[in-house]
């Protein structure tokens, strides 16, 4: 039988569904996927990455320059909005409030996530 999806590289083949998730996704591609296993696609994007070290470089400062832009523009549009916030004292105490308790929780979630993965880890359950 002819394989859904054939990688290109290492020769695996898809023949169900369950197979082509296995496979790079590619709208335009045959049965919505590229002729590229991910793990092919891992390895040569990190090939690609070690290869072309300006080429990420100038995308990374690109995309810096597009936020910080981006904010900026943010800013100077909505100027008086911030106006406004900056100069009433109790918004600025309740937002400062806010972030406080946000940063906590993230703190407080990040420490059960470390525990989770830990007690599951298999060092812990052999003995
Ligand atoms: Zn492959």
């Amino acid at each position: 039988m002819k394989p859904l999806r054939k990688c290109t590289r290492c020769g695996k083949e898809a023949h169900t569904i369950d197979e082509l998730s296995l496979f790079e996704k590619q709208k335009t591609g045959l049965h919505g996927h590229r002729n590229r296993c991910l793990e092919c696609n891992n390895i040569l994007a990190k090939e690609h990455y070690h290869a072309n070290p300006d080429y990420y470089k100038a995308q990374r400062l690109a995309r810096k320059d597009w936020i910080h832009e981006y904010n900026h523009r943010y800013y100077q549009e909505h100027i008086s909005y911030f106006r406004d916030y900056e100069a009433d004292p109790i918004r600025v105490a309740k937002k400062r409030m806010l972030d406080k308790r946000y940063n906590q929780q993230r703190k407080a979630e990040r420490h059960r996530q470390v525990f989770k993965s830990r007690s599951r880890s298999p060092y812990r359950s052999s003995w």
